[in-house]
């Protein structure tokens, strides 16, 4: 889970950023640290206006308290493709290097594909590959944490392309 490696991380003294590459909002992490200052949350995810989970993942939830500006969710437009996304995970790195974070946490969902029976979103293996390369060129240890994606032909392929594309990059 994305928030215990963050917890870890903090009490080892660092400071943590998650960005969620999953398809479906990370609203449990959001939860977590809606109100806290210490851990970034960023959620790439399909615009939950029409997708699960509904209630949660709106670009208006910014945090409260001492977490407002700490959470950062970039809804996208059903069925949006590679350059869409990854024009999202450009903005949620940006915002992770502005935080000061020093590691980051990515939970890697691969639910975002094009061949996910969800169709939320429409990421290509090659979409996959410039993830696992725009994780890497930004510079900060990552830890991947790996998250659902449901039954389809491509699922291996598209971790394969993820870590491939990080670790040619990095
Ligand atoms: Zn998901």
């Amino acid at each position: 889970m994305p928030l215990l490696a963050a917890e870890r991380l903090r009490a080892a003294g660092l400071r943590p950023a998650i960005v969620d590459v999953d398809v479906h909002h990370g609203n449990g992490t959001q939860g977590i640290f809606y109100e806290r200052d210490d851990v970034l949350t960023a959620s790439i995810h399909a615009d939950p206006d029409r997708f699960y989970p509904f209630f949660w993942g709106h670009a208006q939830e910014r945090g409260e308290g001492r977490g407002l500006g700490c959470n950062l969710n970039l809804p996208l437009a059903r069925g949006t493709d590679d350059e869409g996304f990854l024009k999202a995970l450009g903005t949620a790195l940006e915002r992770v290097s502005m935080h000061g974070a020093d590691v980051l946490v990515v939970a890697l969902g691969l639910d975002a594909s094009v061949d996910d029976p969800f169709q939320g979103l429409a990421v290509t293996q090659d979409g996959f590959a410039r993830i696992g390369a725009a994780l890497a060129g930004h510079g900060l240890p990552v830890l991947f944490v790996q998250e659902g994606g449901y039954l389809s032909d491509s699922l291996g392929i598209n971790l394969t392309r993820v870590l491939d594309g990080y670790q040619t990059t990095v």
